[in-house]
C-alpha cells in the first residue's frame, strides 16, 4: 500500500491518500477538495471511502463536499459519530466561537475492524483519549505496514485532552497499547512530520 501525504490541509492538518493500485482511501479530507479530487485523477485511482481519525473540524473541511463529488462512504469510529455534525463537539465553536458542522458519516467503525483497499488490507485500532472515537489505522502486512496515528501520536507527543471527548488516562492507555505493535513501524500522525513508532512514543514519556 502506498502512501501520500496532501499536506498542507486545513490548519497544518496532514490529509493522506492511501493507494493500491486503482483503489484509493482519502484520510482525514482537510485539504482543498479540488487538490484532493486532482491527486485522485494523478493517480489513477478512484475513492472507495473517506476514512477519519476523529471527527474533529481540522480533520473534515471537505468531507462533505468529497462525499457529494465522490459519492464514496464516510468512515469514523462509533465514539466519534456525532462530532462532524456538531460544532460544539467538533471543537469548531470552542474554537472559533461559530457554527460550522457537516454531515454524519455513513458508517460507525469498531475496534479491530479490518478494512479492504483493493488486496490489502487496513486494520482499525480504537485509541481513545485525544477524542473518545479517536483510532489509529493499521496499514499493509509485514515490511510494508505503516501506522495512521491521527492525533493520538505525533513525532513528539500527542493531541491535547482537553476538548470534548477527550481523557488523559484513556490517552495513555491507548499509547501503552500502541507500544504493543512493532517500534520500528513508521508513523504518519494527524499533524507534523512522519516518524517511528518507538521514538514517538518515547518522546512522550521523555
Ligand atoms: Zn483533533
Ligand atoms: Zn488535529
Amino acid at each position: 500500500m502506498r502512501i501520500r501525504n496532501l499536506y498542507p490541509g486545513s490548519w497544518g492538518s496532514n490529509c493522506y491518500l492511501l493507494l493500491s493500485g486503482t483503489h484509493a482511501a482519502v484520510v482525514d479530507p482537510s485539504a482543498p477538495v479540488g487538490s484532493i479530487l486532482d491527486a485522485l485523477r494523478e493517480e489513477g485511482a478512484q475513492a472507495d471511502c473517506i476514512l477519519l481519525t476523529h471527527g474533529h473540524f481540522d480533520h473534515i473541511v471537505s468531507l462533505d463536499a468529497l462525499r457529494e463529488k465522490t459519492g464514496a462512504p464516510a468512515l469514523i469510529h462509533a465514539g466519534d459519530m456525532e462530532l462532524p455534525g456538531d460544532a460544539s463537539k467538533n471543537a469548531f465553536f470552542t474554537v472559533f466561537g461559530m457554527d460550522r458542522h457537516y454531515r454524519t458519516p455513513n458508517r460507525a467503525l469498531t475496534d479491530g475492524a479490518r478494512l479492504e483497499l483493493g488486496d490489502e488490507s487496513i486494520r482499525v485500532i480504537h485509541t481513545p483519549g485525544h477524542t473518545a472515537g479517536s483510532v489509529c489505522y493499521l496499514c499493509g502486512e509485514g515490511d510494508g505496514a505503516f501506522l495512521l496515528t491521527g492525533d493520538t501520536l505525533f513525532a513528539q507527543g500527542v493531541g491535547r485532552t482537553d476538548l470534548y471527548g477527550g481523557n488523559s488516562t484513556q490517552l495513555t492507555a491507548s499509547l501503552a497499547r500502541l507500544r504493543s505493535l512493532p517500534p520500528e513501524l513508521p508513523i504518519d500522525p494527524g499533524h507534523g512530520p512522519s516518524a517511528i513508532l518507538g521514538e514517538a512514543l518515547d518522546s512522550v514519556n521523555n
